[in-house]
């Protein structure tokens, strides 16, 4: 099924092709990196300038209006929109931590994480308390 993946706060596509485009900072270098819009896949393209290292926590922003993805839920992950071509609507998460392989989808519904490493999220809240989904549209 064909995801969507938006920005939160401009509504942004961010895969308009196939890959899931973001604006990565790594101290004071900034550079593009495409992600795999397929649960669980964790192939990177990133920028060279960007020059990537397991662990590397990078600041993740829409290539778009620059707003930084930061989860709410947890710092060490990053929060966007995903829509399913059956209109279903939620959040995915992932870390910024490279090589960190951790992803949870997040619908009204249910919590769907993929990655070796989910398990160390596994106390998260994603449902927490007062964080109220207001649809946008
Ligand atoms: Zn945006």
């Amino acid at each position: 099924m064909k995801r969507h993946y938006y920005c939160p706060t401009c509504n942004a596509t961010l895969n308009p092709n196939v890959k899931v485009i973001l604006t990565a900072v790594k101290d004071s270098s900034h550079g593009l990196i495409l992600l795999s819009p397929q649960p669980g896949n964790y192939e990177v393209i990133a920028a060279e300038e960007l020059n990537l290292h397991a662990g590397d926590l990078l600041e993740l922003r829409c290539p778009a209006c620059g707003r930084n993805l930061a989860s709410r839920v947890n710092d060490n992950l990053a929060e966007i929109g995903f829509r399913l071509s059956n209109g279903l609507d939620g959040r995915a998460c992932f870390s910024r931590r490279v090589g960190e392989h951790a992803t949870f989808f997040i619908t009204s519904e249910e919590v769907r994480s993929y990655g070796a490493d989910a398990d160390t999220y596994s106390t998260l809240n994603f449902f927490g308390a007062g964080d109220v989904e207001t649809p946008e549209r």
